[in-house]
């Protein structure tokens, strides 16, 4: 029987959190945002710079194929 790879979702969800954002401010890297709101189709990172404290909030839409596309087959 052949193996089937398995994702793990966790896993993807980890590898999709943007990492080392410019600072909308002063442009300094953060390595990762300091709080994530997960909604459905979509995910918002709070980013603080420790360099001059300057917060911002930006949103990621995902695509997420599975629920839809594929439906003009007759
Ligand atoms: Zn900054």
């Amino acid at each position: 029987m052949a193996m089937s790879k398995t994702r793990h979702h966790s896993v993807d969800d980890l590898e999709t959190l943007p990492r080392n954002n410019p600072c909308a401010q002063c442009g300094t890297p953060i390595p990762l945002p300091e709080w994530i709101e997960q909604g459905e189709g979509r995910a918002a990172y709070l980013w603080h710079c420790y360099a001059c404290d300057y917060q911002f909030e930006a949103i990621a839409y995902f695509h997420d194929g599975d629920h839809e596309g594929h439906a003009l087959a007759a």
